[in-house]
C-alpha cells in the first residue's frame, strides 16, 4: 500500500456536460491528437454534474493531479469549476447539488480509509484557482 497524506480536491476547469470517460480520455491521449499525453490520468475519482462518482485510477496507483505531491496524494475532481459563458473561463463554484453531495460522500469515505491524510484544494499547492472553492476549509470537520 502507498502511504497517503492528501486527499486533494480539484475541478476539471471545463464544461459541466463532459463525463470522466472524456476527462480521462483527454489527459491519455497522444499531445500530438490534442490531448495531455500522460501515462496515468490526473484524479483518482471524477464526479459527474448528476453526482455519479466514477473510480478512474485504483487508489494504490499515484495519479496527475498536483505536481511533486502525487506519490503520496489521493486525487478527486468534480467535473466543472469555470464559467464557459465568459471570455477567459473565468473560475466559479458551480458545483450542483448532487456533486456536493457526492463530495461530501466520497470524502468521508477516503478520511475513513486514510485517517492521517488531510484535506486540500489543488489550490494549496499551486498559485491557480482550482478547485474554485476552499476545499480546506469547506471540509475541514470531515
Ligand atoms: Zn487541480
Amino acid at each position: 500500500m502507498r502511504k497517503i497524506d492528501k486527499i486533494v480536491v480539484h475541478c476539471t476547469a471545463g464544461n459541466q456536460s463532459n463525463t470522466a470517460r472524456d476527462i480521462v480520455d483527454y489527459h491519455t491521449r497522444p499531445v500530438s491528437r490534442g490531448g495531455c499525453g500522460w501515462k496515468t490520468p490526473g484524479y483518482h475519482y471524477i464526479i459527474e454534474a448528476d453526482g455519479r462518482i466514477v473510480n478512474t485510477v485504483p487508489e494504490d496507483r499515484v495519479s496527475n493531479g498536483v505536481k511533486g505531491h502525487n506519490a503520496t496524494a489521493i486525487n478527486v475532481c468534480y467535473i466543472g469549476g469555470v464559467d464557459v459563458t465568459k471570455k477567459g473561463l473565468p473560475p466559479v463554484d458551480n458545483r450542483t447539488p448532487a456533486q456536493k453531495a457526492s463530495l461530501v460522500s466520497l470524502l468521508r469515505m477516503l478520511r475513513g480509509k486514510y485517517p492521517q491524510a488531510k484535506i486540500y484544494g489543488h489550490r494549496d499547492f499551486a498559485p491557480k484557482a482550482c478547485p474554485s472553492f476552499d476545499a480546506k476549509t469547506e471540509y475541514a470537520g470531515l
